[in-house]
């Protein structure tokens, strides 16, 4: 059967816009369309093909779990998850582990712990759940509601209560809010979807003492920073900052759906049997693959690489600023990079991106002022400078459009 871009209008639910072209193949950090036409992936499926595309370990393991065992169900355990989750816990704050197919279910999971968690040890009122503007957590309607951003999750109905957001980086305005109603603060410890916001480490221990003062759990969600992609396993490591709770998907299955949620063995316990579950959650196949992932990825030549890549990809975006003056900021740590928009470009990102496109470049956007890299940890450096090579033509096609007009 012939499948054409035109195809997705007529039979999909239209809540994506997908770009022009249908990829069909990758491998590492290139991509081949259904014209044959190859791309440099700068986008890395949003944050998540943390080894790039087909990865001969990851297709090796793949194969050998495929035809060995896929699925159970929580009914019965099973190797590679128990596996997956020792290392897990062996690497990490963490003693506890729950799988999950996703981030916005690791997230769901982790603010019903919370909740639970109050209930168990403080009573009814321990209710608020404090987020940050801008913060991104998923579109369940609970992880929406926390989420930082109304145009996602207004239009529902009636919202899950006791939420509250608060300005990202502004202490005083956290401390102005907490109280011993407060049950958890969700944040993440580097914005992803917001536009690449690094937190100052001081605000990020300021909000560990208050969640201490105020007997509140701390939630790290690290779907978009965790995983080897800040050049650290887990940005709490950079921060120097332990949550109670951390939540990790995207890299973590290097492009196979899955999800986690860590925490303490104290704060699990109030995870009872029957309390929370997923029919798919932990299931052998995802396991063993994120089992892999994170072999390849907990390796101090990947982790080194990625502060490596990095100052690449810094150095060469400076070099095209230089040259066309479009942004006002090159922001993110490791593989996670956003190239603000200066004031004469504000608002465009999209532009950017379809631009770079057009070049061989596949990008992301982080809101409408920010242009997102998101590849793979193991780019090699050749892919790296001739993608920017390709967004550099690109930016000057609207450059060139831009003085015209
Ligand atoms: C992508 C993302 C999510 C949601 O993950 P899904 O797998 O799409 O459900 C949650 N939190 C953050 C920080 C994310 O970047």
């Amino acid at each position: 059967m012939q499948v054409t871009r035109d195809t997705f209008n007529e039979v999909m639910v239209p809540n994506y816009n997908p770009a022009a072209m249908v990829p069909v193949r990758g491998e590492g950090s290139r991509v081949w369309d259904q014209d044959g036409r190859e791309y440099i992936d700068f986008a890395g499926g949003i944050a998540v093909n943390v080894l790039g595309h087909c990865h001969p370990e990851l297709v090796k393991t793949l194969n050998d779990q495929g035809s060995k065992l896929w699925h159970l169900s929580n009914v019965f355990t099973n190797e590679p998850a128990m596996r997956l989750a020792k290392k897990l816990t062996d690497a990490t704050f963490a003693d506890k582990v729950y799988f999950a197919n996703s981030g916005a279910e690791a997230n769901e999971a982790a603010l019903k712990l919370a909740r639970r968690f109050a209930l168990d040890h403080f009573g009814e009122s321990k209710d608020q759940i404090i987020s940050f503007t801008k913060g991104f957590h998923g579109r369940t309607f609970f992880t929406v509601t926390v989420g930082g951003q109304p145009a996602y999750s207004d239009g529902f109905g009636p919202k899950p209560g006791a939420v509250e957001h608060c300005e990202y980086n502004n202490l005083d305005a956290l401390k102005a809010l907490m109280s011993e109603r407060t049950c958890a603060v969700m944040m993440e410890p580097m914005q992803g979807e917001g536009g690449i916001i690094v937190p100052d480490p001081e605000f990020v221990k300021g909000v560990r003492e208050l969640c201490d003062k105020h007997d509140a759990l701390l939630i790290f969600d690290e779907v978009q920073s965790g995983m080897g992609r800040t050049g650290e396993l887990y940005e709490y490591i950079n921060l120097g900052v332990k949550p109670d709770i951390l939540t990790t998907a995207k890299s973590l299955g290097g492009g196979f759906p899955v999800g986690a949620m860590l925490t303490t063995d104290k704060v699990s316990a109030s995870l009872k049997p029957g309390t929370h579950g997923s029919t798919y959650g932990g299931n052998p196949l995802a396991c063993a693959i994120a089992e892999k992932v994170f072999d390849i990825v907990n390796t101090p030549e990947v982790l080194e690489g990625v502060r490596h890549k990095e100052a690449l990809f810094r150095e060469k975006l400076n070099q095209i600023n230089d040259k066309y003056h479009v942004f006002s900021e090159i922001r993110g740590k490791g593989m996670l990079l956003g190239c603000a928009l200066n004031e004469h470009y504000k608002g465009k990102a999209r532009d950017f991106m379809v631009a770079a496109n057009e070049e061989g470049l596949m990008c992301l956007v982080a809101g409408m002022d920010v242009v997102r890299f998101a590849p793979s940890l193991i780019i090699p450096d050749e892919d790296i400078i001739e993608g920017l090579r390709r967004f550099e033509k690109g930016i000057a096609q609207l450059v060139a459009k831009s003085d015209a007009a």
